[in-house]
């Protein structure tokens, strides 16, 4: 069985002199540098006193609590490793709840007698204020409370970023208000872990497993991107202040010819690539894949897996970096889901699994035990996902989401599981108790039915999927690009958990009955698959025939952020979180009020974009072009363009007038939907006349780069 590899584990495996990993195992040049800038593992052994070392160690595993009094010391290693990297100031690095990451910096230095020292405790390690006002807590920070504090993630390593003119220190943290709740995105997903380690551990002590000391849950995102030269970006307005084209006529050349998908990587884009990999090997993220998307100037960038929490961040850092360097090499980096309409957008494939210091629990194993263990795992998944696909609908909601799910693109906003024709036919054998076929070598006697050897890391894949079981690991394909992982992972967590504890119940029941846990789990299963089983589909999650059957079957199909978003705080929802101890009932509805200001305040900034692009760029070109064609005598043609520019400027009136305060709804929930319904049909009807007149007006008098230009020029 493969061994899971963490972040340590992995950074050992990467030191340049204990080299276990093979050549060609992994993609990063310059190996050499990799975890250079992380304070993991080996700097804390060579830095710290033993005991402290073993402490930090027990707290990093075993998720043992910290014993404050060791914070100086490890403070002072800190600090003289940092110095020693050339770092002159420090900060908490955390996870706000706009999902992007946060930092303020500190000096090390303070002139003391005319002279500057080098000061860094360990109070200042665990515990900063960052003057967290403007921060939105939707709601959970009342004036007199207004303070948020940070506080020291030990269980994720420290590191630095460097500068071309400098350096910094970086601290994971945690981010809470003072009544103790939490303001980040951090929070939730460590206490989502933890619930999952409890259940986890309940089933396996169910199946005689009594040595397993952790469970902990893993994830490997692959990001896709888009590259763009930046000359064309700043040239413009909407790509920069929306991180989206709002116009833009489809070119000639699209995406028809697929021949960019796996294509040879242009030389630009792999010198980027390649200072991208070594930059984040530097900060100890392990990128191990990297191509060409399905649309032209769209890449894929992924990293080995590793637990959950370490991963979310070493995603956080990935995007950073990703957009740094770009700028290097003359390029933008676009994380937006839908940066080129009619063309394909971007996602994040969340792999996620659960996973013991030596077992994947998602691994169907070799013996007829890892079986029947893989398979409660399995059916818990399936269960979880079945019960809260509304909320993991929810979790992924998001303004640029809406262009993807349930538009036009995949993966559908439906939430259904694929597992792959030999696992699915498992599992409706045993839900229809019928004896499956034996064809294998290995057999598993499961009660009364004999059933085939599980499917080992089967080929098939279905990319239409947004949940796919992929041998050993389940993707997670819906996530958006710009995303943090963070509470898509904690919601899969949490549900996983719950179910995971009503299967327990129900085995546990069974046994205490009589009867041994191998005869009661074909039970569970066919029980469980009887009613979850529904959201399992193998078929083309894009086909109008799929939306007909998952309506038949009762799946949800929330199409759009308002939608969606009410998931969030269902009863159900609330009484999961609130249950496994993740997000009480506040915490629950700031996200959610957090998830919906955003979601308006995005869409606002996209519709008075669009008009000012519009009015002072696009109409005045549209209305030189008419001159012209006036000029020439173009008599026919100019009318036809003046009709159009008539229609344009009442379009860009529409717009201007839907989206006036006074024509917003108070309650925000209905200002969302009049921003999806309203507002942006008015964005719409602009672009396509813009987009009509792009293909009309003078190419030297048309003020924005074109589709044509952007995708095709490396
Ligand atoms: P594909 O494109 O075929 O899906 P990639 O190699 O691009 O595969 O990415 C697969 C991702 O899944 C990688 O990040 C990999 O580390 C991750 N992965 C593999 N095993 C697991 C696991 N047990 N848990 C979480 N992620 C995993
Ligand atoms: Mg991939």
């Amino acid at each position: 069985m493969p061994r899971v590899r963490e972040s340590n584990v992995i950074a050992a495996q990467w030191s340049p002199n204990g080299s276990a990993v093979q050549p060609g195992d992994l993609t990063i040049p310059g190996a050499s540098v990799y975890g250079a800038n992380v304070f993991g593992p080996d700097e804390q052994r060579a830095r710290l006193p033993k005991d402290v070392y073993r402490q930090l160690q027990a707290t990093i595993e075993r998720g043992e609590p910290l014993d404050p009094s060791l914070a100086d010391a490890v403070a002072l290693a800190m600090k003289d490793w940092a110095l020693g990297k050339g770092a002159t100031h420090y900060t908490h690095w955390f996870q706000p709840l706009t999902g992007s990451t946060a930092e303020k910096h500190d000096s090390f230095f303070s002139p003391v007698d005319g002279a500057s020292i080098a000061h860094f405790s360990g109070k200042e390690l665990i515990r900063g204020e960052p003057d967290a006002s403007s921060f939105p807590s939707g709601g959970i920070r009342a004036t007199f409370e207004a303070r948020g504090y940070t506080a020291w993630d030990p269980t994720s390593p420290a590191f630095i970023m460097e500068n071309p003119n400098g350096a910094y220190l970086c601290i994971p943290t945690a981010f809470a208000s003072w009544t103790g709740e939490a303001l980040d995105t951090k929070i939730p997903l460590l206490r989502s872990m933890a619930a999952l380690n409890k259940s986890a551990l309940r089933a396996l002590r169910l199946f005689g497993d009594e040595t397993t000391q952790r469970v902990f849950t893993t994830i490997g995102p692959e990001q896709e991107y888009f590259l763009i030269d930046e000359q064309f970006f700043y040239q413009r307005p909407d790509l920069v202040a929306t991180g989206r084209t709002l116009f833009g006529a489809k070119p000639a050349k699209g995406q028809q010819l697929d021949d960019h998908y796996f294509g040879s990587i242009p030389e630009r884009v792999l010198a980027y690539m390649l200072e991208v990999e070594r930059e984040l090997g530097k900060l100890g993220v392990p990128i191990k894949t990297r191509h060409n998307e399905v649309a032209p100037a769209q890449y894929e960038i992924a990293p080995v897996f590793e637990n959950s929490n370490i991963g979310t961040d070493n995603q956080q850092l990935c995007m950073q970096v990703m957009q740094n360097v770009a700028r290097r090499y003359g390029l933008v980096c676009l994380l937006h889901e839908k940066p080129f309409a009619g063309v394909n957008g971007s996602g994040k494939h969340n792999n996620w699994s659960m996973s013991t210091d030596d077992a994947n629990l998602l691994d169907p194993g070799e013996t007829p035990h890892d079986n029947l263990q893989f398979l409660f795992f399995a059916t818990a998944v399936i269960k979880a996902v079945d019960k809260h696909q509304g909320l993991l609908r929810a979790s992924i909601a998001g303004a640029g989401q809406d262009h993807r799910l349930g538009a036009n693109e995949a993966p559908p906003a439906i939430i259904s599981i694929f597992l792959g024709k030999e696992l699915e036919d498992v599992f409706t054998a045993i839900a229809a108790g019928e004896p499956a076929v034996s064809v294998a070598r290995e057999v598993m006697n499961l009660g009364t039915h004999v059933l085939p050897d599980l499917p080992r890391d089967t080929g098939d894949r279905n990319r239409t999927s947004p949940f796919a079981f992929t041998g050993n690991r389940f993707e997670f394909r819906a996530l958006g690009s710009s995303q943090s992982p963070s509470f898509p992972n904690t919601v899969l967590n949490t549900i996983v958990a719950e179910a995971i504890d009503d299967l327990c119940e129900e085995l546990e029941r069974a046994v205490t009955g009589g009867g041994t846990v191998e005869d009661a789990l074909s039970g569970v299963i066919k029980s469980t698959y009887a009613q979850a089983g529904r959201i399992v589909f193998d078929g083309d999650g894009y086909s109008e025939e799929w939306h007909q059957e998952a309506a038949r079957r009762g799946l949800l199909n929330l199409r759009s952020t308002p939608d969606a978003l009410p998931e969030m705080v269902s009863e159900q929802t609330t009484a999961l979180f609130g249950n496994y101890g993740v997000l009480n009932e506040r915490e629950l509805h700031s996200r959610y009020e957090v998830a919906l200001e955003q979601y308006v305040i995005k869409l606002n900034i996209e519709a008075e974009t669009a008009a000012d692009i519009a009015a002072t760029m696009l109409l005045p070109a549209a209305a030189r072009h008419l001159v012209l064609l006036k000029d020439a005598g173009l008599t026919t043609l100019a009318q036809e363009t003046a009709a159009m520019i008539g229609e344009f400027e009442a379009a860009i009136k529409t717009l201007q007038r839907a989206n006036l305060d006074e024509n917003h709804p108070q309650d925000l929930m209905d200002e969302a939907r009049y921003m999806r319904d309203t507002v942006m049909e008015a964005v719409a009807a602009v672009r396509e006349v813009a987009d009509w007149l792009e293909r009309t007006v003078a190419d030297d008098l048309w003020p924005l780069p074109r589709y044509s230009e952007m995708l095709f020029i490396k």
